[in-house]
């Protein structure tokens, strides 16, 4: 048996101080031990999200909060704008449509992402889309999107926006309140270095103003509920007790790194992986890379599920392979949670490996040495 290495853009990881809060007794949630716990939790997630908003955690995987995001703030039949460049793009549109709102998408090519003068004229032509909704990294292409230009033209247009930063946060510079985004919504079991199971939903005060008027068709994701809990410290369900116990360790170390550290670190270690790619000869796939995970190009003559099995079976690195029309076409590596610039050389020796095992032609080492190079250069082991 091969010792596993996870590189899957979520799940991610976990830290021992996780495994080991996750393997405690469990608590019972209506307890003053278990307030404070989820007192000092919610004060860490204002942290990680750069807001000083609420920041509300449901039990249920990162879509439920998407989907909490679309029922609460929009209303049956109204206009809104989805921009889809991928896969979690096309989820903005999917649930809109499951809940009978009209969607207006900006489709950007996938690789691409959207630019803001495209989004201005989109809005311009649809004055009545009031909520627009975004990704921050969309991980089915490892494309970033600019969002904090993003938010000055909503915040000058007066529209709210909505971002899906469920595999960049924590990974990628994001600031919430600084850069004017309107709700945030993200995953733990990505950056967050969880397992996964909780989901998170960041709100500021202008578009809670949109859903105190809005009539909300919701139970388990009415946010008027959540809130109302969350001002007593609580929450209307049970909570996953386990998951956020664990939580607790995971902003503690979040915190003791520093968010611009990890945003710095993440950063570096994308960068090597990707210089470290077109050194091997192949190619990025997206314009726009994401610092949370890199898509590779597969080279002509190599099956994608072929590399990706030789990495996962011959060499004990897993590493996520295309979705949709890009199955076989690339490979994805994840560049976040408990990850370190010591995963990146391994990486990329499992990729030149593969490469080698599927009879493309490589230079041993010549990727690694250009990771290793790049971080001797930048200090990091010093
Ligand atoms: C993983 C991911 C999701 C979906 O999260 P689930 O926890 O699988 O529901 C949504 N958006 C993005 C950008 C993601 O990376």
């Amino acid at each position: 048996m091969r010792k596993k290495f996870l590189f899957t853009p979520g799940p991610t990881p976990l830290p021992p101080e996780v495994q080991e809060a996750l393997s405690r007794p469990i608590i019972h949630h209506r307890t003053t031990d278990y307030q404070e716990i989820f007192a000092e939790v919610n004060e860490g997630l204002k942290y990680i999200f750069q807001t000083e908003n609420p920041v509300f955690t449901f039990a249920s995987s990162g879509t439920g909060v998407m989907e909490a995001a679309v029922v609460n703030l929009t209303r049956e039949g109204e206009k809104a704008l989805a921009i889809v460049g991928g896969k979690f793009g096309e989820r903005w549109k999917e649930i809109l449509e499951a809940f009978g709102r009209e969607c207006v998408s900006l489709d950007v090519e996938w690789g691409s992402a959207p630019r803001v003068e495209e989004v201005e004229k989109i809005l311009d032509k649809n004055p009545d889309v009031e909520v627009v909704f975004a990704t921050l990294c969309e991980t089915s292409t490892g494309t970033k999107t600019d969002i904090k230009s993003l938010a000055e033209l909503c915040n000058k247009k007066g529209k709210i926006l909505v971002v899906d930063a469920i595999s960049g946060l924590v990974a990628m510079e994001l600031r919430t309140d600084e850069w004017g985004v309107d709700v945030v919504v993200a995953g733990s079991q990505k950056g967050i270095m969880l397992p996964p199971g909780l989901a998170f939903l960041s709100i500021n005060e202008k578009a809670w103003k949109k859903i105190e008027n809005n009539d909300i068709k919701a139970y388990y994701f009415d946010l008027k509920k959540t809130k109302k809990a969350y001002e007593k410290t609580d929450t209307p369900f049970t909570p996953a007790v386990g998951l956020i116990v664990a939580l607790r360790e995971s902003l503690r170390m979040i915190k003791e790194e520093g968010l611009e550290n990890i945003w710095k670190k993440f950063s570096l270690i994308s960068f090597a992986v990707r210089e470290a790619v077109k050194t091997l000869g192949l190619e990025i796939f997206s314009r726009y890379p994401a610092e949370a995970v890199t898509a590779v190009k597969v080279p002509q003559g190599i099956d994608g599920i072929e590399l990706y099995k030789a990495m996962k079976e011959k060499i004990g690195v897993q590493v996520a392979g295309g979705q949709a029309h890009l199955k076989g076409k690339i490979i994805r590596i994840a560049h976040m949670g408990y990850m370190d610039y010591t995963d990146a050389i391994l990486a990329i020796s499992a990729l030149e490996t593969a490469l080698s095992i599927l009879g493309y032609s490589v230079e041993f080492g010549k990727g690694v040495g250009k990771v290793m190079e790049i971080f001797l250069k930048e200090g990091v082991f010093q």
